[in-house]
């Protein structure tokens, strides 16, 4: 789960890293409002949405006055920001963080990320700051430093200096390079977070640091134990699709296709995905209706494949190990009569009771096509597509 940079800057400031002084404003009032109260009204206006490249796309500015920052604060909010990690839509400004401005002298950057290979937390940093990390491994590999924190030891002192000579730092700035690091590495840590970004890392003209841009994210599957963090969710940063479908214990992912799939576990999901492309199809989504099922959760698992307005066809495919094939049955007839499908329903039923499941289908005269095995259902699928799709 991502946060916004004004929510990351609050907890790593929680934890000692410096960041600049700033407020979080949603109307150009608010903006205005804190303009004032600093100095001669020079602030930095900054759009706040899940992606980076905001700077590039025209959502961050330097402002030199209070009439300057109000105008740019209208002219975001509300608005949708189109950047290099958006899709074409972009996403869309609600809200703003109005900072005080940063001299700036030297751009740093730092994350901390999960290395797989060695199963730790890795400190990537890079003298070279300000560009995103994909065009900093392009354009300058060699500025890249990589160090692997033991989890036994935690991010040792004389390791973090030496990060901070790496990085070219000197006198005062090491010491604070050091804080930096112990305290991004125990927010990492503590708050179960996947990522913890940096970019840039500013050293000031007066030789101070400040972390002038602060991302992070969680693991979802730790949410349970972090209420805090959970908290901080903006579900108008998410794809649409796929915030109903969390709400409803459904993992859910938007894909190009057009063949909806209702599917239970991860693994029959993606065997199912690749069974359709066998077929000649292009599945519309991957969808996990998970273990025990209840009808209600069938209902809101088609009216998430059915807000995708490519779907053409909704194959479900279940294999009931703790699912019940008679509740995904009362669930699909259910559907129909609630939800409205107007498009062809393939169902393959499997595993406990299946009979019962079946009989349900057959017994509610609805015009289902039932299919035994898995290619038959997605070969059914494919076949059942309107015909100006197939052709395409
Ligand atoms: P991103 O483009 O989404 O990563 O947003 P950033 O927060 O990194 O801001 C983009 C760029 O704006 C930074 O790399 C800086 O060059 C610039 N910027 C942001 N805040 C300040 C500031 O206080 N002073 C100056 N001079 N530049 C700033
Ligand atoms: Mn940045």
């Amino acid at each position: 789960m991502d946060i916004h940079e004004h929510q990351a800057k609050d907890i790593l400031a929680k934890f000692g890293v410096p960041v600049p002084k700033g407020d979080v404003a949603f109307t150009p009032e608010q903006a205005s409002f804190f303009a004032r109260q600093v100095g001669d009204g020079s602030c930095v206006v900054k759009a706040q949405i899940y992606s980076g490249g905001r700077g590039e796309a025209g959502g961050v500015k330097v402002c030199n006055n209070e009439t300057e920052v109000r105008e740019f604060a209208g002219s975001l909010l509300g608005t949708n920001l189109i950047t290099k990690q958006t899709d074409a839509n972009g996403k869309r400004i609600d809200r703003l963080w109005i900072e005080e401005v940063s001299d700036i002298d030297r751009e740093l950057y730092l994350g901390f990320v999960l290395d797989r290979k060695t199963e730790r937390i890795m400190i990537v940093a890079s003298g070279h700051g300000g560009m995103e990390i994909e065009d900093l491994a392009e354009e300058d590999p060699d500025s890249l430093i990589r160090m692997i924190i033991d989890p036994a030891v935690g991010l040792a002192e004389y390791q973090a200096r030496e990060l901070a000579f790496k990085l070219g730092l000197q006198g005062t700035q090491i010491g604070e390079m050091v804080t930096v690091l112990t305290a991004c590495y125990r927010a990492y840590r503590d708050l179960d977070a996947m990522m913890v970004e940096i970019n840039p890392l500013v050293v000031r003209s007066d030789g101070s640091m400040v972390a002038l841009d602060a991302k992070m994210s969680f693991d979802q599957n730790a949410l349970f134990r972090r209420s805090e963090i959970a908290a901080l969710r903006d579900p108008g940063q998410e794809d649409p699709r796929e915030s109903f479908a969390a709400d409803h214990g459904l993992a859910y992912v938007g894909l190009d296709g057009d063949i909806g799939c209702i599917i239970n576990g991860a693994g029959l999901a993606m065997a199912t995905m690749d069974m359709i492309q066998l077929s000649g199809g292009e599945p519309a989504n991957f969808l996990d209706i998970g273990g025990g099922a209840s009808p209600e959760r069938v209902c809101q698992a088609f009216r998430t494949v059915l807000s995708d307005a490519n779907v053409s066809v909704i194959l479900v495919n279940i294999f009931a190990g703790i699912n019940r094939c008679d509740w995904i049955a009362n669930g699909v007839v259910q559907a129909y009569k609630e939800v409205g499908i107007e498009l062809p329903v393939i169902v393959r039923l499997s595993g406990t009771n299946v009979e019962a499941g079946q009989k349900i289908i057959t017994d509610s005269g609805l015009p289902i096509i039932s299919a035994n095995t898995l290619a038959e259902a997605a070969n059914a699928a494919v076949s059942a597509r309107p015909k100006s799709i197939a052709a395409e």
